[in-house]
């Protein structure tokens, strides 16, 4: 893991992200058996944040025409990258949570398949912190089925918020999110592109 010592405003645009991104998953990640990668070692449980400030830094970069003034994201494994973004931009991040809070009297609440956990579960956000006037980028780990990402546009549609685009740090090509993503006409970015995980051999586009 690096990052240690180093100052990183000072850091010039990292145009070779790309490849670190891809040695890193080549290097760290496992394939699960259903098209599951594991990236357990640098995302989803133990966590690289010099990698992720690079993430942050490279989400800003792709979305810098758009008038974001919200970044959201879900939890638990999205709120990294998310943070990063949303301090890059200067903006507040929402976490949308996975279990309705007893103590959050008005939500917006959406039904999401978990695609990993294979069941359905609620997400649910405040009319606190999403509303009208808010320009979201959404923020997640990783896009599959893109039930997460519709999940959130419903949110969003309820609370009346524009979606101004769509990140993810690796996305599945194999699975249907992108294609769900682009029906609705909304811009998304990812990072990485896995084309295959067949026979346990991960295969990213080039
Ligand atoms: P989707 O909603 O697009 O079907 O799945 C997105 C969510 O499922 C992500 O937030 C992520 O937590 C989880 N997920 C989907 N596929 C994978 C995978 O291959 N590996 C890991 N670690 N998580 C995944």
């Amino acid at each position: 893991m690096g990052g240690v010592g180093k100052n990183h405003y000072f850091c010039g645009m990292n145009t070779s992200f790309k490849e670190i991104l891809h040695e890193r998953i080549m290097r760290d990640g496992r394939c699960l058996p259903g098209g599951v990668l594991k990236v357990d070692s640098f995302v989803n449980h133990q966590m690289d944040p010099d990698l992720m400030f690079q993430v942050g830094r490279e989400f800003v970069a792709r979305f810098a025409g758009h008038d974001i003034n919200k970044v959201i994201t879900i939890e638990a494994s999205g709120i990294a990258p998310a943070i990063m973004v949303g301090f890059l931009l200067n903006v507040p991040v929402v976490f949308v949570k996975k279990k309705v809070p007893v103590t959050i009297e008005n939500l917006y609440v959406s039904r999401v398949h978990s695609f990993t956990k294979k069941k359905d579960y609620e997400v649910c956000v405040s009319t606190e912190f999403l509303g009208p006037e808010d320009r979201v980028l959404f923020i997640d780990d990783f896009l599959a089925h893109g039930n997460a990402a519709m999940g959130i546009l419903d949110l969003c549609r309820q609370a009346g918020a524009t979606v101004e685009g769509m990140g993810f740090i690796i996305e599945k090509a194999f699975q249907k999110g992108a294609k769900l993503i682009e029906e609705q006409g909304v811009r998304y970015e990812s990072l990485a592109v896995v084309e295959s995980l067949e026979e346990c051999r991960i295969e990213l586009c080039r």
